[in-house]
């Protein structure tokens, strides 16, 4: 079955695969929502960029998500444990900042580029059980305390049964600041933004090798031609291989299954979820769900963290989905696939610089929506020069495997089963 997203933008933009050689400031490998944010910051600060993908603009995880953009940071605690050492009670207040960061760049971008991404507001983190309660109820304090009384409330098990139509879950934190979006209409609009500001993209124009020779531009070394840059930044998260003696060990691929029905009809769609939000659950492996502009159910989950391919993605999801909404029991399936995320260990997003001249940013562990957004705007201002908020990433210490990836992926499977039979057991 085929990828929502794409059969959604019938008529998407192309761009030519690189024939020769060029040069610019800034190239940029890998053209998802991190390479396309990556590369507007940069041509807006006056760059000359080339954004080149291996296969599509939005192809890899970007084309193929959630669409949810969520205040989840990804390692926040590792991040805060980490800081706190160096900053004190500032660390905090970096974090929490952070979180914010990528609705308000995603809010504006889309407002000033006037991109067409079906962005609504609006989304329920879920209690999955009783026993996540009391850590809502901090969470949702501790927001109120930082100012966000009107965008952020605890709703109780009632509360969440008027707006959804399950019989799962004890509570929500409703957080109406929280957005989903057309998440391939989102990168291809920032694409085409980045375009409109003198920045030239290839598509099916896979990178073989960077070269960095003293004195001398950067290499990319392509099949059909090279670029030489100044800079280059790593944007192919999960499904890069490139610069493997700095970055091998680091990063492992996970696959996550996605789906979306036939259509509801108006009625159906406001019995299910009365609000229109977006939804996921408290669980390590968890459900992620919202209903599509044209009236579907999008019903995600399931991540086989050993980077497997799942085999039937529509079956797998299936039961999880009818759990969650009786109501759409033997509902047709009409779009079902998988993608790639990255995960890192200690979840802290990899962003750092490599002899100043190489950057990357890559491993959002599942939620890169909002952090592909703030990693691409600490890019744009180390790359400008200011590179104290790159370095703060940097500086993070991480897990390195020093094993091939398959083999990586295969411990970390390992360690997400022990950590859910101790979800189950209730010892989490
Ligand atoms: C099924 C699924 C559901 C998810 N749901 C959510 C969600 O709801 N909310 C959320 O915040 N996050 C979600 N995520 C995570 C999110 O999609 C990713 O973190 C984010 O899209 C990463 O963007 P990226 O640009 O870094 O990588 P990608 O989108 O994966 O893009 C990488 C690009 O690099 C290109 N590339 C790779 N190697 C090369 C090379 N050598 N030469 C040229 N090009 C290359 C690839 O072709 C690809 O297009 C989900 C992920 C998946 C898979």
């Amino acid at each position: 079955m085929n990828n929502y997203y794409t059969a959604s933008v019938p008529n998407r933009r192309n761009w030519p695969s690189l024939s020769g050689d060029l040069s610019a400031d800034v190239a940029i490998v890998g053209a998802g929502m991190t390479g396309a944010a990556t590369a507007v910051e940069l041509a807006e600060r006056g760059y000359q960029v080339v954004l080149l993908d291996a296969k599509q603009v939005g192809w890899g995880a970007t084309g193929r998500n959630g669409g949810q953009v969520t205040g989840s940071l990804s390692g926040d605690n590792a991040m805060l444990k980490q800081l706190r050492k160096t900053q004190g009670d500032a660390a905090a207040d970096f974090i929490w900042n952070l979180r914010w960061r990528g609705h308000d760049i995603i809010n504006e971008r889309v407002k000033r580029y006037n991109i067409n991404c079906d962005l609504k507001t609006g989304h329920l983190f879920t209690a999955w059980s009783d026993a996540d309660l009391p850590e809502f109820e901090s969470m949702v304090n501790e927001a109120h305390r930082r100012g966000m009384q009107d965008s952020v409330s605890l709703l109780s098990k009632q509360e969440v049964h008027e707006r959804l139509d399950t019989p799962l879950y004890c509570g929500a934190i409703l957080n109406t600041k929280n957005l989903h979006l057309h998440s391939l209409k989102l990168c291809l609009g920032e694409a085409i933004a980045a375009e409109s500001l003198g920045a030239t993209i290839y598509e099916n124009t896979p990178v073989h090798d960077v070269q960095m020779p003293t004195g001398k531009p950067v290499q990319l070394i392509t099949d059909s031609g090279t670029v030489q840059a100044q800079q280059v930044v790593l944007a192919g998260n999960a499904y890069h291989r490139l610069m493997r003696r700095q970055l091998a060990g680091y990063l492992f691929p996970a696959t996550l299954g996605n789906m979306v029905t036939a259509k509801l009809g108006q009625d159906l769609c406001q019995q299910i979820n009365r609000d229109d939000n977006a939804v996921y659950d408290s669980r390590m492996v968890l459900d992620y769900f919202r209903i599509t502009q044209d009236g579907r159910l999008m019903f995600g989950g399931g991540t086989n963290y050993s980077g497997t391919e799942i085999s039937d993605v529509a079956a797998m999801l299936r039961p999880s989905m009818e759990k969650t909404f009786p109501a759409l029991k033997d509902i047709p399936i009409d779009f079902a696939w998988t993608g790639s995320a990255g995960i890192i260990i200690n979840r802290i997003p990899m962003l750092g610089r490599i002899q100043d001249r190489v950057y990357y940013a890559q491993g959002y562990s599942g939620h890169g929506m909002a952090t592909s957004h703030i990693l691409a705007e600490i890019l744009g201002t180390a790359i400008s020069g200011s590179l104290h908020e790159i370095d703060t990433f940097n500086d993070f210490w991480r897990w390195r495997i020093p094993v091939p990836t398959a083999a990586g992926s295969g411990l970390v499977a390992l360690g997400m089963k022990y950590f859910k039979l101790k979800e189950q057991l209730g010892q989490r």
